[in-house]
């Protein structure tokens, strides 16, 4: 039996463990770059295991908010989610005809609504499946640190120190090696069925389970572990902790298929057109045909028919539509039995919703059922050393595309915080803060999937009897749509977050009225001074585990602001300065990044004669592309960049703005650039 020792044990490589992973890569890609060749590079050593033999290869989650897609950005990786996925563009509604018997059924367009409001976010909303989300990942994963997933392998046994303080490594988990027909998982022969990883009841179990290669079992030490190890943690499990909550009450099947139908936008006639255009309409269609359960839901989806496991990427990638069926109601402790589930049902089940109109799927990718219950953990962690994430620690319907989102999201807040702590650069007592933070988001995520799942499943109202208006839809839906975005996080208070009512560490919100403390830092455009190219500023706040402060100090040309930058820059510099203080190596900028914005048309800022705290460093190769340097100037193709107006920034002769954004992209504080210590001090 092999032994070994890791900082960080990933169990589980769905969307929330590719997720950490890749976002360690990252951190460790940037502490690689800043190292000679033959240097040993800081490295957080971490291995990612998962019992499964492959990736998801269909199905599952598809939806992708703006905000993940601007996560994505920050890693390097939107381009490619922009590249495959299907846009959104607007939310079109259909509801009964009232016009026509209704023994007979028919549907009839009522609404159309923009799907993300201008303004939200630089990105759109996105649909595109899971598997190239996970793929997108894995790739990300192997190119910035050579790091894959480890499948096959069995998490069996876990022990954790009485006092975890006392040992390096008080985690400690043996693993089993799995033969590849032991593993429950995602390439059983019929790859169109999801149904074995539903929720739903199985009735059959693993028969022929072999006697384990004893020798291939190994023992794996930890400094922290964390379960993403989805619905059925095993991780959960070890920490006597439970999902707790709503039990299902209904129970949807979800197809992705090519349609043959004559409903409304849904024809396929089109289907060169939609390829070349690939703008998508989202049909969100509550119908009724006597029987008042029957909702359904299509959204375009882009899918790999056709792929077998092992068989090369996007072989045949075409669009799709994937349709969502409510099958029907459970009594309180009734389950479904997943074998009684088949395609045929659910397609016939659709058919009787959508008639008199025609719907065939003559090319089914994918299929599954899954019963639909509101549950959380109500700690995500023990001892701060052994954390879940996703759907190990949170479960909803998803009907509002949030799932996949929420699961990565987790682990996005978690993963730079256990980079720092074992960088050394973060006191542990910052590891608290991913429960208080991470908990909130998935309490009022339920709350709000509860509302959005009840419409879904509600009876729609007709001229005969109430019910869900279109109305009320309408109005949840519209003020649910930062929800749907992922941009209305907004985190407490806390050792990461300043107190914005109690005004701590002399922050100054009234200095940046369009920036919201706890919130994430929106993009504004501007000009870079080195290259003249139009930068969104966001873009540059890249996931390499490293805080960045964002100086608005004013217009350069007056001496007022230049002296005063000077000093501020002094302070910053020092060697008692914030930056020196929590930059233990000589490398000044792998922990915090100064990125400044001047009211000043570019070619008057004067590069070289900036204090050095400001210019951009050199790695030990290659030269600096001058790109922590902007300025609200005119874009040779875009207009004004209007950053300042953007963020509300309050400069003067007297005071700048200093903004604490951390490495995951939420702004800690605001306070004035004269404040700098203050700054430290928090
Ligand atoms: P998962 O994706 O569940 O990943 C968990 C990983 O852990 C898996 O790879 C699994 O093999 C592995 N694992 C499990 N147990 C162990 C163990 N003991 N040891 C090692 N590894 C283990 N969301 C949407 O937004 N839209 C949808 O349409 C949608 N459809 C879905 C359909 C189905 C059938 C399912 C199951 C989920 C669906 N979801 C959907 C939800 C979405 O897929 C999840 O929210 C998301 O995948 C959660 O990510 P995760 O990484 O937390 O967990």
């Amino acid at each position: 039996m092999s032994n070994s020792a890791v900082d960080i044990l990933i169990v589980g490589a769905g969307p929330a463990g590719l997720f950490l992973a890749a976002q360690l890569a990252k951190i460790n890609a940037f502490h690689a770059s800043r190292t000679r060749v033959g240097e040993p590079a800081k490295r957080i050593d971490y291995r990612i295991v998962d019992k499964a033999e492959h990736k998801v290869l269909v199905g599952h989650a598809d939806g992708f908010q703006c905000r993940t897609v601007e996560v994505f950005q920050s890693l390097g990786i939107a381009h490619r989610v922009v590249h495959e996925g299907c846009e959104v563009a607007e939310v079109v509604f259909y509801n009964p005809d009232p016009d026509v018997d209704s023994g007979k059924g028919g549907l009839k367009e009522t609404q159309r609504v923009i799907d993300t409001e201008p303004g939200t976010s630089f990105f759109r909303h996105y649909l595109l499946g899971q598997a190239r989300v996970e793929q997108f990942l894995l790739d990300l994963m192997r190119e910035e640190d050579n790091t894959f997933v480890e499948q096959l392998m069995d998490p069996t046994s876990f022990e954790m120190a009485d006092d975890v303080n006392s040992t390096e490594y008080p985690i400690t988990v043996k693993l089993r090696h799995l033969a590849p027909s032991v593993s429950d998982g995602k390439n059983k022969e019929d790859s169109k069925s999801g149904l074995y990883r539903s929720n739903l009841f199985a009735t059959e179990t693993v028969s022929t389970v072999p006697e384990p290669d004893k020798d291939a079992d190994e023992v794996i030490k930890a400094r922290y572990m964390v379960g993403c190890d989805g619905a059925r943690s095993w991780v959960r499990k070890q920490i006597g902790l439970e999902l707790k909550g709503d039990s299902a009450n209904t129970y949807w099947g979800v197809v992705d298929a090519i349609p043959i139908t004559d409903v409304g936008i849904l024809s396929t006639s089109d289907q060169y057109s939609r390829l070349l255009t690939k703008t998508f309409l989202l049909v969100f269609a509550i119908v009724t045909n006597n029987s008042p359960e029957e909702c359904h839901s299509f959204r375009r989806i882009r899918v790999d028919f056709n792929r077998a496991p092992g068989a090369r990427l996007c072989s045949v990638s075409r669009l799709a539509e994937r349709f969502y069926v409510q099958l029907g109601r459970l009594e309180p402790g009734e389950r479904v039995n997943r074998n009684e589930v088949t395609i045929e049902k659910i397609i016939e089940k659709a058919q009787s919703i959508v008639k008199p109109y025609r719907l065939e799927c003559a090319d089914v990718e994918w299929y599954t059922c899954y019963e639909i219950g509101q549950r959380l953990c109500d700690t995500f962690e023990k001892q701060e050393r052994v954390f879940i994430a996703g759907d190990a620690c949170h479960t909803h319907s998803p009907k509002a595309g949030q799932g996949m989102n929420t699961s990565m999201m987790d682990t996005y807040n978690l993963g730079w915080k256990l980079a720092s702590v074992i960088h050394g650069t973060a006191h542990p007592s910052i590891l608290s803060t991913y429960q208080t933070e991470r908990h909130a988001v998935a309490n009022d995520l339920i709350e709000f999937d509860r509302k959005i799942a009840g419409l879904f499943s509600g009876k729609p109202a007709t001229r005969e009897e109430a019910g869900v208006s279109l109305d009320e839809f309408h109005a949840l839906w519209k003020k649910m749509g930062k929800w749907t975005t992922g941009t209305a996080i907004e985190y407490a208070q806390s050792s990461v977050v300043a107190n914005v009512k109690q005004q701590s560490f002399g922050i100054r919100p009234e200095l940046a009225t369009g920036i919201l403390i706890g919130s994430h830092f929106e993009n504004h455009p501007a000009i870079c001074c080195g290259t003249a190219q139009d930068i969104q500023l966001q873009h540059r706040l890249i996931s390499d585990g490293r805080w960045r402060i964002m100086l608005y100090p004013g217009d350069i040309r007056n001496p007022a602001v230049s002296d005063r930058l000077k000093s501020v820059c002094e302070n910053l510099d020092g060697d008692d300065g914030i930056i020196r203080r929590y930059t233990p190596t000589g490398d000044i900028d792998s922990v915090i990044q100064v990125l400044t914005v001047f009211a000043t048309p570019r070619l008057e800022v004067e590069k070289q004669a900036l204090p050095e705290i400001l210019k951009p460093k050199r790695s030990p190769y290659g030269v600096p592309a001058w790109d922590t340097i902007f300025a609200d100037d005119k874009s040779h193709h875009t207009g004004d960049s209007k950053a300042y107006i953007g963020y509300g920034i309050k400069a003067d002769n007297d005071v700048g703005c200093a903004v604490l954004v951390r490495p995951d992209q939420y702004v800690a504080g605001v306070w004035a650039d004269t404040d700098i210590e203050k700054l430290g001090e928090y």
